[in-house]
């Protein structure tokens, strides 16, 4: 039973019904001459979602996990210095990765629930005078606090001195559900997956790669094989895959960019702003405090919530589970035990919503949390009755 529940972590999100159903095939032979009428068309396609006409689509079977080491395996070289900003879980994992890519990491650490430093970026990029900083790497969205950042104010920052260093962004739990701009804000490498805005089962990295990182390609030296942009592009090229290709997940974004653009892309951005607005507006009635420090940063996709002094957030998470088998979002990092969080992006409509909040609204009352039951619930449906637009409550 637990299993018809929607969940609420921010990814893997719930999968509808459509997409379940494109996913699910007999065995199709990919190096048939049709294939290429799947992937190419597939590819074109999936530009219009991260907005770039100038850059090209390399997808990997792999979690977005392998999209960010694709990224930094074929664009930099071991010592090569990168510059990132850590506030979240998320910032400090692609942190790691660098490291153990022998690069040069310099950080800029930030109090969580905070989002990336455009300032402190553009003083340490104009205090580079020799350019030795080669890549600057922002988490768009920090699935961990629930934080989402300005990258055209960090490309600002960029272009302000002139750098010519290339602009990482992880945009997993962004695309697909929030505005991004790879062309307009000048992202080099745009690293999604398949199993948050595109509603698809994990299993698919899904990069977006700009003329000069393509370039990059050639004199960068990080060992690389099975994730090589050459070899994927050039098989690409003439429509096939260097190996086998997750053939499910395919037809699968086939389906799930069908139903973004029959829903329209900017509808679907302000769904998840509606959506998120009605779970803020809980969190306010329940007098809970977001771990996003002002309201520009707030995510449309995740929502993280410190929960009273006293109370233990895993203990909450895992009540939630036990008792109404829904799942939310564990505190992740230093928000451990500290913060829960409400998954609300993809395949969701306003009465899915409103089930999880009344869930955790129970879930809180039976622990003797300090919130009103109904609250939190009566909030954001006074926010989805004020704002409804019927058109959007139709997700197949
Ligand atoms: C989910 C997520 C990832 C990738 O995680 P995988 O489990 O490897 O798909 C990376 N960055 C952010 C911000 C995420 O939310």
């Amino acid at each position: 039973m637990t299993g018809q529940n929607p969940v609420f972590i921010p990814g893997p999100t719930n999968i509808p019904d459509r997409l379940r159903q494109a996913m699910n095939v007999q065995t199709i032979d990919h190096r048939a001459p049709d294939f290429v009428k799947l992937l190419n068309p597939l590819l074109e396609d999936v530009k219009k979602v991260f907005k770039t006409t100038t850059g090209q689509i390399i997808t990997f079977p792999a979690s977005g996990t392998g999209g960010w080491e694709a990224s930094i395996t074929n664009t930099l070289s071991p010592g090569d210095k990168v510059l990132v900003a850590r506030f979240g879980m998320f910032s400090h994992r692609w942190i790691d990765m660098c490291q153990r890519h022998n690069l040069d990491v310099e950080i800029i650490e930030c109090e969580w629930g905070n989002g990336a430093p455009a300032e402190l970026y553009a003083e340490r990029l104009a205090a580079d005078t020799e350019h030795k900083i080669k890549a600057v790497l922002v988490t768009h969205n920090e699935t961990a606090t629930g934080v989402l950042s300005d990258i055209g104010a960090v490309r600002k920052a960029m272009d302000a001195s002139n750098h010519p260093a290339m602009l990482y962004v992880d945009c997993v739990s962004s695309l697909g559900s929030m505005d991004f701009r790879m062309d307009e804000w000048g992202v080099d490498l745009a690293v999604s997956g398949s199993q948050k805005g595109f509603m698809l089962a994990t299993g698919m990295a899904i990069v977006g790669v700009s003329r000069k990182a393509m370039a990059a390609v050639e004199t960068a030296t990080c060992p690389r094989c099975f994730f090589d942009f050459r070899d994927m592009a050039g098989a690409n090229a003439n429509g096939g895959f260097p190996y086998t290709p997750p053939m499910g997940l395919l037809l699968g974004l086939r389906a799930s960019l069908d139903m973004i653009f029959e829903e329209g892309l900017e509808n679907v951005f302000a769904r998840h702003r509606r959506l998120a607005d009605g779970v803020r507006a809980a969190v306010d009635a329940w007098g809970l405090e977001l771990c996003a420090k002002s309201p520009e940063l707030y995510s449309d996709t995740v929502s993280a919530i410190y929960v009273p002094e006293g109370f233990n957030s895993d203990v909450l998470t895992n009540h939630a589970y036990d008792t109404y088998g829904m799942s939310f979002g564990v505190g992740l990092g230093e928000m451990a035990g500290r913060a829960f969080r409400i998954g609300h992006l993809g395949s969701l409509t306003d009465a899915m919503v409103l089930s999880g909040l009344a869930t955790i609204e129970m879930a809180m009352a039976d622990l003797n949390y300090p919130i009103e039951l109904g609250s939190g619930v009566r909030a954001a449906q006074e926010v989805y009755r004020r704002t409804a637009r019927p058109a959007l409550q139709k997700v197949a």
